[in-house]
């Protein structure tokens, strides 16, 4: 059947040509890679839907402005573009840029995380909460409840529950919350949006304590689609408004660049507070480079401050958040359990019913991931049991949530993409009862579903 869909707002310049592979040669693939999906190369994969971080198709303007890469050691006129393009976009007043999303991660939790601290966040991020962990939080998720259950319809899935935050600010006192982090949009809940009401919200309870509110910016422009699809006294208000405000009622920001700034590689850390500013431009030299560049090249700086302007064109994030729609309406017609409502950047399946007859432990998920690969070519990612790791006393967490991630790259993939992955993972729906469970048989110590072994239980 066809459905209508807002073709893309952008013409094609450069391409590049895609492996095609047989099945024989993926089953050989995937066992040398231990049916973890990250060890598969890229050059294995037909459609690549591992990841949208950093996997973006820069514009012919991106790619201009690196040709202005001014590579000076300190002091760059491309620092000075991001900068003002944070200040003029996101409306906060300090800028230190990062490698990555997680190279601010870094440097947040060292800079404003005592040992014993609490870190409040509407779900975890992996990254996020290593380093939160390893400077001595706790993590206390703070989300609604209906963003671990994969079949609510809830629009704003990634909202914080204020009674949970009531009950944590009781429990441990202000003075003990080190930051509440809040993520715009919520990956692991499916890239579910924070309502602006909510944000408010939270500020209003939180402000008059001193909390301060740290965003995870990463899919901010993709948050403030679904606020203008979805709130309806936001309806009228441009992208680029909306995003302005939601981050009005925070302290500052992580970002990473390699999701909404529409680049490869960088990310930054946003505040307003001078004193904090400080402290992160003592340690990002230790880490980073100097305060003006960050561990990246001034041609970086300038395509993510170019990205930055482009992600909150109206038609540049519609069409983006409709082709995800695509994916995910065409799986949901034929029966296959996902994630509901589909969210900005993945379709996720619900590995839980799609596999009902794998227990958790035998990685319902990563099985998934593994087959669909050799099924379609089609790459994927595990989000769930694997990926939540384990706690401190060395048990394995058991999310509720046990997914499978098509994640879908910016601007990359076309609509008939879409449809081959649709028609594989339909395909492979229909042969569930032959899947079969995984046996971890290597285990790294930290972030292990990266590189992770398995074999397949007989
Ligand atoms: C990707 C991501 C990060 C980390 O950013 P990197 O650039 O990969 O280091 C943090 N939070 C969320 C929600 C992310 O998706």
């Amino acid at each position: 059947m066809t459905r209508k869909y807002m073709a893309e707002p952008f013409k094609i310049k450069v391409v590049e040509p895609i492996a095609m592979t047989t099945r024989e040669q993926r089953e050989e693939a995937i066992k040398r890679a231990g049916y973890n999906t990250f060890l598969l190369r890229s050059k294995e994969c037909y459609i690549d839907l591992l990841t949208d971080s950093g996997t973006t198709a820069m514009s012919d303007n991106q790619w201009a402005g690196m040709m202005l890469g001014d590579e000076a050691y300190a002091g760059s006129v491309n620092f000075y573009q991001l900068e003002g393009a944070v200040q003029d976009l996101y409306g906060f007043k300090h800028v230190v840029p990062t490698h990555q999303g997680r190279g601010a991660e870094n440097l947040l939790s060292q800079i404003a995380i005592k040992p014993g601290d609490y870190v409040p966040g509407n779900m975890y991020f992996t990254t996020t909460r290593a380093h939160q962990e390893l400077n001595g939080a706790n993590f206390v998720d703070i989300i609604i409840d209906e963003a671990h259950d994969s079949a609510s319809e809830h629009p704003f899935k990634g909202n914080v529950d204020l009674n949970k935050v009531k009950a944590l600010i009781e429990k441990v006192g202000a003075e003990k919350i080190a930051y509440i982090c809040l993520a715009v949009t919520v990956n692991l809940a499916g890239g579910q949006p924070v309502s602006m009401q909510n944000m408010k919200e939270l500020r209003a309870l939180t402000q008059p304590l001193g909390i301060k509110i740290m965003f995870d910016a990463t899919r901010c422009v993709e948050n403030a689609f679904f606020i203008k699809e979805r709130e309806a006294a936001y309806a009228d208000k441009s992208i680029r408004e909306i995003v302005k405000e939601m981050f009005s009622y925070g302290d500052g920001a992580t970002m990473s660049g390699k999701k909404d700034c529409l680049v490869n590689i960088g990310g930054f850390l946003a505040m307003n507070d001078d004193m904090l500013y400080q402290k992160a431009t003592q340690l990002v030299v230790l880490y980073e480079g100097m305060p003006s560049y960050g561990g990246l090249a001034g041609r970086d700086m300038e395509a993510m401050a170019r990205g930055m302007y482009e992600s909150v064109d109206y038609y540049y994030i519609k069409h983006r958040v409709e082709q995800v729609r695509y994916l995910g309406e065409r799986l949901e017609e034929a029966g296959v359990p996902i994630v509901k409502p589909i969210g900005g950047h993945a379709v996720f399946l619900d590995a839980r019913r799609f596999l009902p007859h794998i227990d958790q432990d035998q990685f319902p998920a990563q099985a998934l991931a593994a087959n669909l690969y050799v099924e379609g070519g089609v790459r994927s990612m595990e989000r769930g049991i694997i990926s939540a790791g384990r706690d401190k006393q060395g048990n394995n967490y058991h999310p509720k949530l046990e997914l499978v991630r098509l994640t879908i790259p910016r601007r990359v993939y076309t609509y008939a993409h879409m449809d081959v992955v649709a028609d594989s993972v339909i395909e492979l729906y229909k042969q569930r009862d032959s899947i079969k469970g995984l046996e971890m048989i290597y285990e790294p110590p930290v972030l292990r579903f990266f590189t992770a072994r398995f074999q397949p239980l007989v």
